[in-house]
């Protein structure tokens, strides 16, 4: 079955809207082996370091079922860059979301004007019916998918899952047959609910919230210091799965709705709100600390992040925060970092 690339650092594409033109949402990631080489001829080497990797390995080549790309508006990285992505691909079908900075009245109808522009080319160009009951049924499994992310995401909470185990669930569930990924978290959950808990006293309960991430092997060189991410708020976690799309409403409203409603990003405004959603994390989930981590120049956690300091500072919850550039070799190099904040906390 046919893809289509998803370019957004925010997780604000209806990946419905997709199923229900018969394509697969393939959820682009990026590759911390490689170096950005080609990409830097493009833009800035002073630019978010993962979207120029994203960009690296769109130049390099993509899977060859993608047939089609959809960037949509997580920050203004990925806004600005998909014009250069214009330039650079070769596809028929490329495709911007303008997913608005503000979550009003007329930010909601102007996401609805989009998502209908989005449905419109993608009939026009795949010569497909984007019908209502379509977009229904496709709302419907990936609710079935949001909640069983959700009762599995509680195994964190309860000490059965490492945060790397399901980091992984979450990413497969961004990138594979919706049909399979249900069947895959299905025998997951069952097999969790056998599971025993691990029993090490030491390990520290955080929450990773920032930048996004998308390399499972940094969280497990987290899980290595030390630290069990018990909750997150980020794009590959929480975000993806926060809550359920409403079954009952006209569906693109239901969905323009269910995005603009999510915790808000570092991206998009008022984003000092996204303390408060932390905030509230961190007490449900009793945890010891607080990891936020910036993928090297990404401008909005950088912007948030004296707010945040302060903020915790005030309700004396450990905080810790770190630029992280997208590369494998250069994790290595924050460990002290890392293993002292695992030692006052
Ligand atoms: S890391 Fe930051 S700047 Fe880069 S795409 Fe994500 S939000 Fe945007």
């Amino acid at each position: 079955m046919k893809k289509i690339g998803i370019f957004d650092s925010g997780v604000e594409t209806p990946e419905e809207i997709i199923l229900a033109a018969g394509l697969i949402p393939y959820r682009l990631f990026g590759d911390p082996t490689i170096e950005p080489d080609k990409a830097n001829e493009h833009i800035p080497p002073t630019h978010c370091v993962w979207t120029r990797n994203l960009l690296e390995k769109a130049i390099k080549g993509l899977d060859e079922d993608i047939i089609g790309i959809i960037g949509t508006h997580g920050c203004d990285r990925t806004n600005r860059e998909f014009d250069i992505w214009l330039e650079c691909l070769n596809f028929d079908f490329m495709f911007f979301l303008n997913s608005p900075r503000k979550r009003d009245e007329s930010a909601l109808k102007f996401f609805i004007d989009d998502m209908k522009e989005l449905i419109t080319q993608l009939e026009d160009h795949f010569n497909v019916k984007i019908t209502t009951e379509k977009l229904r049924e496709s709302i419907k499994k990936m609710n079935n998918i949001r909640s069983l992310l959700k009762e599995i995401s509680e195994f964190r909470k309860k000490m059965i899952l490492k945060g790397s185990e399901f980091h992984a669930l979450v990413k497969l569930a961004q990138q594979q047959d919706k049909d399979e990924v249900v069947k895959i978290l299905e025998s997951k959950l069952e097999e969790f609910k056998t599971r025993n808990p691990f029993l090490d006293t030491n390990i520290k309960k955080v929450i990773l919230t920032g930048s996004d991430i998308d390399d499972t092997e940094f969280i497990k060189y987290l899980e290595e210091l030390g630290f069990h991410i018990i909750i997150d708020d980020l794009g590959v976690g929480t975000k993806y799965f926060w809550d359920l799309i409403d079954e009952n409403e006209e569906p693109i409203v239901a969905l323009a709705k269910y995005h603009l409603n999510k915790p808000i990003h570092s991206t998009k405004f008022p984003s000092y709100e996204r303390f408060e959603v932390i905030k509230k994390l961190a007490e449900i989930y009793e945890v010891d600390g607080i990891i936020n981590i910036a993928q090297k120049f990404c401008e909005p956690i950088l912007y948030d992040h004296p707010y945040m300091n302060k903020m915790f500072k005030n309700l004396e919850i450990p905080y810790l925060f770190v630029e992280v550039t997208y590369n494998r070799e250069s994790y290595k190099q924050l460990s002290t970092r890392f293993s002292a904040f695992a030692e006052i906390i």
